[in-house]
């Protein structure tokens, strides 16, 4: 093995690096284009939610109608009692009675006047969401569309530079290659740049003797801390 294999290393370590890009893309865009579905399906409910709450409201509003309306019955009915008592007791408490009705009845009033005016605020919200809400679905609907050819685009690129990384190592010795894939396996890079006389890699000082070799460009050296291949690049 020679110092020029480095430079063969180094293009390797280029195209694994560009593979490993493209492959983390490819895990994260489902993922982004899920969020992008729930996002519209978020929409969706929170529309579909003021609808309901609407018509819970409607239906409440509509009780409260029909307590007025059996209030209003029975006063009708103490009305027609006061016509026929006997004593005075009965009549204070037939009184009483009707007074307690028509009591109930403002405040069921009250209560349908803040039912209507919550049914009110509702509409007013649940029409301007309906004017947004197709404009976001579309726009949504835009970016899934994008991420999904995003996505193809990606895997095509993927699939060309795992072709040409075929062709590319066949240029490498075996036991070079072997020692390369070992080395990246264990430490996730197998070449590192020294820098001044620090490996980039594990950024542990290279010993002089080494270094000296290394600047000289006597043979392909590995680190001795880290075991990556060494590539000395002068300023
Ligand atoms: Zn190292």
């Amino acid at each position: 093995m020679d110092s020029s294999d480095i430079q063969v290393l180094l293009s390797l370590q280029k195209i694994d690096q560009e593979i490993s890009d493209l492959e983390k893309l490819i895990n994260q865009i489902p993922e982004e284009i899920e969020n992008l579905k729930k996002q519209k399906e978020e929409l969706i409910y929170k529309f579909e939610k003021i609808h309901t709450d609407i018509k819970k409201l409607e239906t409440l509003k509509r009780e409260k109608e029909l307590d007025i309306q059996s209030y209003e019955d029975r006063i009708l009915k103490i009305q027609e009692a006061l016509d026929k008592v006997r004593t005075n007791e009965e009549y204070k408490a037939l009184l009483r009675e009707k007074a307690q009705a028509e009591e109930s009845i403002m405040e069921i009033e009250d209560e349908i006047l803040v039912i209507m005016e919550d049914i009110e605020n509702l509409q007013k919200e649940e029409e301007k969401l309906k004017q947004i809400l197709e404009k976001e679905k579309e726009e949504i609907q835009k970016k899934i569309k994008q991420k999904e050819d995003q996505l193809e685009e990606i895997r095509k690129k993927l699939k060309k530079i795992k072709e040409e990384r075929e062709q590319f190592i066949k240029k490498i010795k075996t036991p070079l290659l072997s020692k390369y894939e070992m080395i990246r396996k264990k430490r996730g890079t197998a070449v590192a740049v020294v820098d001044s006389d620090t490996c980039t890699g594990c950024y542990l000082i290279i010993p002089p003797k080494v270094y000296s070799s290394l600047v000289k460009g006597e043979k392909l050296l590995t680190c001795p801390h880290c075991g990556r291949f060494l590539i000395y690049q002068p300023k």
